[in-house]
Order: C-alpha cells, then sequence, then structure tokens
C-alpha cells in the first residue's frame, strides 16, 4: 500500500502532526513508523510532565508563540478527552538576595510574554502558595499545569486515525518519482509521497538519510529523577522551581507533582554515553563517537565546564541532589528521597558549541525534518504540529483546504 504522508516518530510531536493532517486532510492515508515498541518511548514518555507557562522564552520566538498557543490547545484537548491535566500552577524561588535581579527579569520577561496571572511575591507570600517553602522572593505562575504526556499521545494518535507500525527503524530514505520508498528493520518497506520527521533524539540522523546536512549535531543529555517517599510527599504541593540558570540550558532541578499524586524531584543535565539508554552507566559506542568527534561537543564543554562538573558530582551524590533540593523546600530530609527513573535531552549543538536555543524544522521538496524540538516541545506540540505542517504543505504546495489535490 501506499501513503500520502509518513510520519517517523511516535512521540508526541509525531502523533500532533498525524492528528492535524488528518483534521486538514480526512482521507488522507497516513502512517506513523516508530522503533520503540509502543508511543511515547523516549523523550516525551520519560519527562517531567508539566505543561509549561512560556514564561521563559525570548519573547517573539517560536518557543514562546507556540507553547503560549500550545498551551491553551493541550488545556482543551485534555479536556474534551478527559485525560489526566490540572491547572495547578508553580512558584520560581529566588533563595539569595543576588538572584532578586535575575528574578525580577524573568519576571519582566512573563509580562512581554503575556503569561496571564503573573505575581511576584515577598518571601512572607511564599507559604500561602506553598507552606514549605522558603525564599527570599518568588513568581507565582497560575497558568503552569500537569498532565500525562503518554495518554496525551496515545489519544492524539487515535485520533488521527494513522496506522502506527511499531518495532520499525527507519534505516534507509530512497528518493522515487513521486516521494519516497523507505526502509525499515523488520525489512517492511513503505512507500509514500510525502515524509515528515519527527524523530527526537535521532533527528539529525534521520535529516542525514534524507540528504540534508543540517548544521547541528544531537547530543544527549541524561536527566535524573528522585522520587519523594509518600510519606513526605505533603512537603510539596505543586510545583517548585529553582531560577533557570543564566546560560546552562536547564530549568534546575526541581520538585513536581505528577498527575498520579506522587512527587518527584529533578531532573539534572549530564553528558550522556548514550542517546537512549537510561542508567548511568548506559553506553553507545556508536552515541558516543558521535558526540566526541563532533567539535561542538567540546566547544560546548569548555564553554560550560564549571556547570557540566557540578552536575556530574551531583549526579553520582544524593546528597549534593539533596542540597540543591533543600535550598528550595528546608524541611526536606536526605531519607525523603528515593532514586527513581531517567529521561534524556536531545541539545542540538552547533559546529560552535552553542545550543540551538529555538524550535527548528526544514521542508525540502517531498519531506520536513523536525532537527530540534526540546522542552517546551510537549506543551506546544499541538501549536507546533500546526506550524509543521503549515509549512511542509507550504513548501510541497498542498491546498490546506483541499490538499488531495496537490501532486
Ligand atoms: C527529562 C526531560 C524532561 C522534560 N520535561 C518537559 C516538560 O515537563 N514539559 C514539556 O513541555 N517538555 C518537557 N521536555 C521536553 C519534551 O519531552 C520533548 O521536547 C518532547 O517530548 C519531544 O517530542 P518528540 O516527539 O520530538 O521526541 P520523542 O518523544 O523523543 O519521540 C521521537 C520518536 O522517534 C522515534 N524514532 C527515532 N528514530 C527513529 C527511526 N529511525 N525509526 C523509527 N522511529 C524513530 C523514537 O523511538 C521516538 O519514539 C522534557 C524532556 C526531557 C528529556
Amino acid at each position: 500500500m501506499s501513503y500520502d504522508v509518513v510520519v517517523i516518530g511516535a512521540g508526541i510531536v509525531g502523533a500532533a502532526v498525524v492528528h492535524r493532517l488528518r483534521q486538514l486532510w480526512p482521507e488522507g492515508r497516513f502512517l506513523v513508523i516508530e522503533k520503540a515498541q509502543g508511543p511515547a518511548a523516549h523523550q516525551t514518555g520519560r519527562n517531567s510532565g508539566v505543561i509549561h507557562s512560556g514564561i521563559y522564552y525570548k519573547p517573539g520566538s517560536l518557543k514562546a508563540t507556540l507553547c503560549a498557543k500550545g498551551r491553551e490547545q493541550l488545556y482543551a484537548f485534555a479536556a474534551a478527552e478527559n485525560l489526566p491535566h490540572e491547572r495547578c500552577g508553580k512558584l520560581i524561588l529566588a533563595t539569595d538576595p543576588t538572584e532578586l535581579p535575575r528574578l525580577e527579569g524573568l519576571y519582566r520577561r512573563g509580562l512581554e510574554n503575556q503569561i496571564p496571572g503573573i505575581q511576584l511575591l515577598k518571601p512572607e507570600d511564599i507559604p500561602h502558595y506553598e507552606p514549605e517553602c522558603r525564599g527570599v522572593g518568588a513568581i507565582y505562575v497560575p497558568v503552569t499545569g500537569i498532565i500525562d504526556y503518554r495518554a496525551v499521545t496515545q489519544r492524539l494518535l487515535e485520533r488521527g486515525g494513522a496506522q502506527v507500525v511499531y518495532g520499525a527503524e527507519v534505516t534507509h530514505l530512497m528518493r522515487a518519482p513521486d516521494g519516497y520508498r523507505i526502509h525499515t528493520s523488520q525489512s517492511a518497506r513503505f512507500d509514500t509521497r510525502y515524509l515528515i520527521a519527527c524523530a527526537g533524539l535521532q533527528a539529525d540522523r534521520i535529516a542525514r538519510l534524507d540528504g540534508l546536512r543540517p548544521p547541528l549535531r544531537i547530543v544527549p543529555f541524561r536527566g535524573d529523577y528522585y522520587e519523594l517517599r509518600p510519606e513526605a510527599r505533603w512537603k510539596v504541593r505543586n510545583l517548585i522551581y529553582p531560577l533557570p540558570h543564566p546560560t546552562y540550558p536547564v530549568l534546575g532541578v526541581h520538585l513536581t507533582r505528577m498527575t498520579d499524586g506522587s512527587v518527584e524531584a529533578g531532573p539534572n543535565a549530564v553528558f550522556a554515553w548514550a542517546r537512549e539508554q537510561y542508567s548511568r552507566v548506559g553506553f553507545s559506542l556508536r552515541d558516543t563517537v558521535e558526540a566526541l568527534t563532533f567539535s561542538g561537543t567540546w566547544r560546548f564543554f569548555i564553554r560550560h565546564w564549571r556547570e557540566g562538573l557540578a552536575e556530574y558530582r551531583r549526579a553520582f551524590s544524593k546528597r549534593l541532589f539533596w542540597e540543591s533540593l533543600r535550598r528550595l523546600v528546608p524541611s526536606l530530609t536526605l531519607e525523603d528521597l528515593v532514586p527513581a527513573r531517567s529521561g534524556i535531552r536531545a541539545l542540538a549543538l552547533t559546529q560552535d558549541g552553542q545550543f540551538w536555543d529555538d524550535f527548528y524544522f526544514v521542508s525540502q521538496e517531498r519531506s520536513l525534518h523536525v532537527l530540534n524540538a526540546p522542552s517546551p516541545a510537549a506543551t506546544a506540540a499541538l501549536a507546533l504540529a500546526d506550524a509543521i505542517v503549515e509549512k511542509a504543505f507550504a513548501t510541497w504546495n498542498l491546498s490546506i483546504s483541499a490538499p488531495t489535490v496537490g501532486p
């Protein structure tokens, strides 16, 4: 059978793309090819489960605009589909007076990004929101929420009505006169007129299979989590974050209530020796060689050696992890924390060692590649999918209202 569009990757971005395609093209024949045995197996199913507000991002960037739009689309989708979620709000804390100018800067950015209802709190206001929290100031962000992204992904795939093939890794993309022949590890082949690749941690490799020379390399960064023992969950009502690091591309270890009532702490961010192995000692020769023979990785290490070293020490020390968290919630004890799961972020680095700080997708004659979809891509997925499909259709000369008349 031949398809109109094949989507590579059943993470939340691929699922949202199929969902959007179905809205625009009810009769379309769509296929999702996923190498894992189920949906959301990598970044999507291993993330923090937070619906971000959009406060952090550069005003006018794709991250800022698509996060704000996607956040509300996601709340509406979750409500309509009865999926576990809650608009519970979060606190961003300054714990040291030297952080106050940065806190105020972030608050101003939030106003510029038109984040609804944000408030700058004095120290005495903080316990009203989080009784166990202490800080010298805070921002309260009421539109932040929590959700089960695995459930969202599953439901988007169902509503997208695509056929999904699991356990099939795309290994070759052969150009044909009217599209692609896609080869997979199952030795199955699929013919399609168009292709959209949403391959997360493998995005650069899939782009290279399609003859592109992306200006970035995916370098994996692992994030480890701890969980609070059930008896200690009362210490955290909702979401408690530190101020993000000014230059290192992470939000800092935070405390997150999950939709099942558990409370997680993390994630940290350390260079990982494999793109898709989740233990602290996971190793892939191919992934390591590709990361360490790329000059951008070394330039990134040199630029951020201090933060990288601190993250590495903390990755192997429960006490250091606890000390970071205790700055937010002083009553947390070392015994409250139990080691939990890990996730791996796809950090897109340029040759000169900068991280690519916005969503990035490129289209060509019959394909579109999502090359960078970092946090808050899960929050933004529905809006991101709108933008991806719009760009793809424009490049492919497909009319949005009647795409079947295209070539
Ligand atoms: C630790 C962590 C915490 C995060 N927290 C949040 C948060 O709270 N809120 C938020 O909005 N964002 C968060 N993010 C970011 C968010 O999870 C990701 O941006 C988002 O999930 C990216 O989705 P994706 O579909 O692009 O990638 P993925 O979920 O990684 O999916 C890509 C899929 O492509 C498949 N694939 C790859 N190569 C092939 C191939 N050759 N053949 C077939 N299939 C292939 C993979 O198996 C995978 O299933 C977090 C990320 C991490 C890692």
